[in-house]
This record gives C-alpha cells, structure tokens and sequence, in this order.
C-alpha cells in the first residue's frame, strides 16, 4: 500500500518540526506549509489523504482555508490542531466540516491515533458503495436506480445517490445536515438553509418506499432528533 500523504499547516516551527518528524517516523509521506495560503495550496493539491490545519495562522487563518478548502475538496480528512481554550474556533471547524481536532499541546501519540482513525474511516469510506439493498429492492449508486422484485424502476438525481451514498457510507453513526451540506453538496455553511437538506431527504425517503409494500415498512432513513439523519434498519450494503 502507498504511503499516506499528510499535509502540515502550521506556523510555528517547533510545533511543525515536532509533528512531522513524527508522522514521518510512522511511516507517513509529509508536506510541510507555514501560512494559511501555502496550506491551501498544499491541502488542496492532488493526492493528499489528509490535513492537519492549526487554526491561527498568518495570511489566512485555518477556519478560513477549512472552508475554502471544503469548497474545492469537500471530502478531504481535516484534523484542526487549537489552542486550550478556543472552543468556540473548534465548534465551528466541526460544524464547517473538520473531520477531528486536537488540543495543543498534544502529544505525538494522542495524534498519531487520531490520523489513524481517520484515515481508516475514510478508507472504508472509499471503499466504493456501489449496490444497496432497501426492503424488496436494489439500489445502483452508480446507474442511480432502483430496482424493485416486481420489476419497476425508479431513478434518483444524482444529489439523492450522493446523500445515500453519504448516509450507507457512515451507517454507524448520526450525520448532522451540517455535515451533509460540506461534505454532499461542498458548500461551507454559513448562512446556508439546512432545510435544503430536509427536503432532499424528503424526496429520497418517498422513493426509497416499496411500490407494493405496506404502510409500516421499516425505516431506510431515520430522523435524529436536533441533529440530523442516520441511515436506517431497511438499507444494507449489497444486493437484496
Ligand atoms: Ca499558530
């Protein structure tokens, strides 16, 4: 397997040396940045698995290369390295999209876990989804179809197969819309209508329902109370 390639933006010196030398040692390819627009530059370049972006940087701030970066590459891994007491820059990193983030200072092995975990999530992540079963049916991520028993067809648009691919794909967990709004549509979120996203799954939970069946199918997208969406009992990986 390739080495991972990682991406470290971060100001200070010994912090950056500190980091990097130690990803190296665990066997991780390493880019090195000092300032919020050689870091955009780098997270954004081909081939980065993952990026780990301090948050007070010169020239661009980390929040600020977090959401442009989330525009270009939405599904990139971003660990944000902050300060104690920022809660509120680590809040809305999470909520623009960072995948983690770790409390300066840190030790190397506290981060070195958090990279893997990551980096085994978006591993299975992208370990391509293409057939879903829901009750009676398949559904083709790729032909973005569904194919019931009895033979009828229906389609879905290709921002319906990308939430359902999102939501399969994270299937042990809540999504919040937030999330689902950075990391399907690769829009930050400010300022934006999460209702959006209502309506989406609005639409692709009434195709997901079974032609024929009966009123009380089992559920293909559960709604969490004040968070967002899970993906629910009736879908399972693979073909019915
Ligand atoms: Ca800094």
């Amino acid at each position: 397997m390739p080495k991972a390639r990682i991406v470290v933006v971060e100001d200070e010196p010994a912090i950056r040396r500190g980091v990097s030398d130690a990803l190296r040692l665990s066997g991780y390819e390493v880019t090195e940045a000092p300032d919020g627009v050689a870091g955009l530059r780098e997270a954004a370049a081909a081939g980065v698995d993952l990026v780990l972006l301090d948050i007070m940087l010169p020239k661009r701030d980390g929040l600020e290369v977090l959401s442009e970066l989330r525009r270009t590459n939405p599904t990139r891994p971003v660990i944000l390295l902050t300060a104690r007491g920022s809660e509120d820059d680590r809040v809305r990193g999470l909520k623009m999209g960072a995948d983690d983030y770790v409390v300066k200072p840190f030790s190397a092995k506290e981060l070195i876990a958090r990279v893997e975990a990551i980096l085994r999530r978006t591993l299975r992540m992208t370990a391509e989804v293409r057939l879903v079963s829901v009750g009676p049916g398949t559904i083709d991520l790729h032909r973005r179809e569904i194919r019931w028993v009895d033979g009828s067809r229906s389609d879905l648009s290709e921002t319906e197969a990308a939430l359902l691919k999102y939501l399969v794909s994270n299937r042990e967990r809540a999504v919040s819309r937030e999330e689902l709004l950075s990391r399907v549509w690769g829009i930050g979120t400010a300022g934006l209508e999460t209702r959006a996203v209502d309506m989406h799954i609005a639409r692709l939970r009434a195709k997901l329902k079974s032609p024929n069946g009966s009123d009380d199918q089992p559920e293909a997208i559960v709604t969490v109370r004040a968070h967002g969406y899970m993906a629910g009992p009736a879908l399972g990986v693979g073909e019915q």
